[in-house]
């Protein structure tokens, strides 16, 4: 089959591209650095079908990061037959550089315009047949987005692909062009393909370039001793940027006919906005407002707090529709409206099944399995859908609109100061939705101390599987403590999860991962007003991958989790009521006192062990903390009040009910699940992500140590609040030692490297 390869800048639409034209479902996002890995697709609306590759963002062929070495490589070595060169018509010169250079390499071109419905928008003008002339490529304009000039387009493409092409440089005035000639007569000897362009990188002294030719490198270098250029010295590397800028801006001026007044009025528009957004001291309390707006849209059962100001009696209407819409403190906000309202159609799909299963006379046991433990599991987690899916819209809505890279932006200008660069910020946000992309978009950061410690602090930010664990156990914190904000509660742990974050980070990159911070070059993406097939593309793929997974992990978890709670070690079957002598609660009890400093160990007694099984079982899949809870919740309850009418009561109910767990140590179990080990997809891809694997076991370390240490820090505290001073001491003392250490006063990384020699010696004796 023939290839394609799509190449451009980043965020100039490629991905919008590879979507409409293969119909598949990539992330798009309003910000550079989405797309870190190829992928592919295919087009079939060509003479033949044709596969298209879709290539991470590239500012030009020299890479810095891994995963613009991924484009350079996949365009030189696996010869696409055509590459389709996509330009953001909106910044034509800008991306015009990386145009300049992939024209040097001998392979057919074609020249997307893109964004030309928002040039006509602007109300500037670009002749795409001019262009076409000077820069002698073709061209074809395009709307990516509107799916406007795509057949044409690529049909444009598959003629060129049919011919071949040899390289051609825009820099036949440059002064070091017969440099150039040069090199690329050497290397033609040496039988290199693409010539021109490997002369070119040669001239430039690319890094990979030297490496992959050192005899030639060897040329350029004696040839740079008698050169000395007016402006620029013999830095080639600036001659040759500067000749292609100068060409650019020479040539291609014309081709534009820019709308002044419109221009002057969208820049200001937009600088309008953000003076406001990106505020020196209001830029973070905006942010932290948006996203408590957010919590509270999905999370509040006392929508707008207006539940405080109406009568009594408002709420009995028990069962109903309108029970969902008017709860027990107030209205309910969007999220938990249609939270209620599926809790009413699974409810009469379980309660139907049961009253069939005892009515047909089906075995005590059977009906069990079935209702408590796979309906009760499933559907206890996905009651939490409707919230992941609207959290998710709203997530998206900050993504497609430009704002969450501002985000990026205001916190680059705080954490500069204490090593972190803003770029970092980008995959941390990401991991809101899942921390797998998230942790394969670290390869966007230039360092790789950076990089692994980013890695590491990514599962803190609480992704839509830890959902779930939040709500339900917000549930029971609401219920003890007698108020009806949720949202509150959520809101709070998700800040948690960012606040140690943070603070992981610093310690790490002042100890553990040190490293410069690289300049924050993202630029900041146009605000637009948020596309709603790309909403809702969002949403397609996490409503698929939930389901997918509820029907195939979670089910399967459930099912195992059931069994072992319900036979004992000589396969009996136990009754509900026994349950506590089952295989399962052996083992947990076991590990249980594990748990005791963080408050959900032994202090707990008979039931506690749940606790402890659910954390275990959150290690396959976040969502399973909570579906072991659903499938335990009626054991419990029958071990615990053997009353009927407890029956169908909230499985963290039934647990507070049985065990006496209290407010610290339920905080503290969100926390220790929210920072703890990862679920096992995230995990593996930590471990192809990391640069070793003791890189690797340190990070598995990291994680068990730092949801241990805050968790029972949240339970002491808590519980005993004096012990707040001896945490505050600690860590005083922790911080200064750190501090004296990085001014050279006292030595502690030396004494421990010289410890870790030693140890090393001794082993190998
Ligand atoms: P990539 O980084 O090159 O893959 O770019 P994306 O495909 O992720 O798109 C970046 C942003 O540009 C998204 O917000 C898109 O909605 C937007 N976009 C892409 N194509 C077009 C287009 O033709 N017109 C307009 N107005 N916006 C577009
Ligand atoms: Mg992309």
């Amino acid at each position: 089959m023939i290839k394609f390869a799509l190449a451009g800048n980043p965020n100039c639409g490629k991905t919008t591209l590879f979507n409409s034209l293969t119909g598949s479902t990539a992330h798009v996002g309003n910000w550079p650095g989405v797309t870190v890995d190829k992928k592919e697709g295919v087009y079939k609306k060509c003479a033949e079908p044709i596969s298209i590759v879709d290539l991470p963002g590239i500012y030009s062929l020299s890479p810095y990061t891994p995963e613009e070495v991924i484009s350079r490589n996949y365009i030189l070595d696996e010869k696409p037959d055509c590459i389709i060169n996509i330009i953001d018509a909106t910044n034509l010169e800008r991306n015009l550089y990386l145009t300049t250079q992939i024209m040097e390499i001998d392979v057919p071109i074609v020249i997307a315009l893109n964004m030309m419905d928002a040039v006509e928008k602007n109300g500037d003008k670009i002749d795409p047949a001019k262009l076409e002339e000077k820069i002698g490529l073709p061209v074809v304009a395009i709307s990516a987005l509107k799916e406007n000039g795509l057949d044409a387009l690529m049909q444009r493409a598959y003629e060129v692909s049919k011919q071949t092409r040899a390289g051609s440089t825009v820099m036949s005035a440059s002064p070091v062009m017969h440099l150039i000639r040069d090199c690329k007569i050497a290397l033609e000897g040496q039988k290199v393909d693409n010539a021109l362009f490997h002369a070119i990188k040669l001239v430039e002294l690319d890094e990979i370039e030297v490496q992959m030719h050192p005899d030639s490198a060897k040329m350029v270098e004696e040839f740079k001793q008698t050169f000395e250029d007016d402006t620029f010295g013999s830095d080639f590397e600036a001659i040759v940027a500067d000749s292609r800028y100068k060409y650019i801006s020479k040539n291609y001026s014309t081709v534009v006919v820019k709308n002044k007044n419109g221009e002057r009025e969208r820049i200001s528009r937009s600088d309008r906005a953000d003076r406001v957004l990106t505020h020196k001291i209001w830029g973070i309390p905006i942010f932290l407002l948006i996203l408590f707006a957010i919590f509270h849209l999905t999370f509040s059962e006392n929508f707008l707090f207006i539940g405080y100001g109406l009568p009594e009696g408002w709420t009995s209407l028990d069962g109903t529709v309108a029970a969902g819409l008017f709860g027990e403190g107030g209205i309910a906000a969007p999220g938990v409206f249609l939270q209620n309202l599926l809790g009413l159609a699974t409810d009469a799909i379980t309660n139907g099944i049961r009253t069939a299963m005892e009515n047909g006379a089906v075995a005590q046991w059977a009906t069990g399995f079935i209702c408590d433990g796979i309906l009760g599991g499933l559907f206890s987690v996905l009651s939490f859908l409707p919230q992941i899916l609207l959290l998710f819209l709203f997530f998206s809505i900050l993504e497609d609109s430009g704002y969450m890279a501002r985000v990026a932006f205001i916190l680059d200008r705080i954490f500069r100061k204490f090593g972190l660069s803003g770029r970092a910020f980008m995959p941390m946000i990401m991991g809101f939705g899942c921390s797998v992309p998230a942790i394969v978009n670290t390869r966007t950061l230039a360092d790789q101390n950076e990089r692994t410690a980013t890695l590491r602090v990514i599962p803190f930010f609480s992704c839509g599987a830890k959902l779930p664990i939040l709500t339900a156990v917000a549930g029971g914190i609401l219920s003890l403590a007698n108020i009806n904000n949720a949202d509150i509660i959520t809101y709070s742990m998700y800040l948690l999860g960012i606040v140690v974050a943070i603070c992981a980070i610093l310690l790490m990159r002042h100890t553990t991962m040190k490293g410069d911070v690289p300049p924050f070059i993202m630029e900041l993406p146009a605000y637009h007003a948020p596309q709603f097939k790309n909403l809702m593309l969002h949403l397609w793929d996490k409503l698929k991958h939930f389901i997918k997974k509820a029907f195939t992990i979670i089910l399967v978890s459930t099912i195992v989790i059931w069994f072992f709670s319900h036979f004992s070690w000589n396969w009996h079957y136990l009754p509900d009521a026994e349950m506590n002598n089952s295989i399962l609660a052996n083992l947990g009890q076991l590990i249980q006192p594990l748990f005791t400093p963080l408050g959900f160990g032994s202090q707990l007694g008979a039931f506690g062990w749940v606790f402890a099984v659910a954390a275990i079982t959150g290690l396959i899949a976040k969502e399973n903390v909570i579906a072991t809870f659903g499938t335990l919740a009626a054991c419990v309850v029958s071990g615990f009040v053997a009353d009927e009418a407890m029956k169908g009561v909230d499985a963290i109910q039934a647990l507070i009910g049985a065990t006496g767990v209290g407010i610290p140590a339920l905080i503290s179990f969100i926390a220790f699940n929210l920072l703890t080990i990862p679920c096992f997809a995230a995990v593996a891809t930590a471990r192809a992500e990391s640069p070793s694997k003791s890189s690797f076991r340190w990070t598995l370390l990291f994680w068990v140590a730092t949801s241990y240490i805050v968790g029972s820090m949240i339970y002491l505290i808590g519980s005993w609040w004096w012990t707040l001073f001896i945490f505050l001491v600690v860590w005083a003392a922790v911080i200064a030692l750190i501090v004296l250490d990085n001014k050279g006063i006292i030595h502690i990384g030396e004494f421990f490297g010289k410890l870790k020699r030693k140890l090393k010696r001794t082993k190998s004796e």
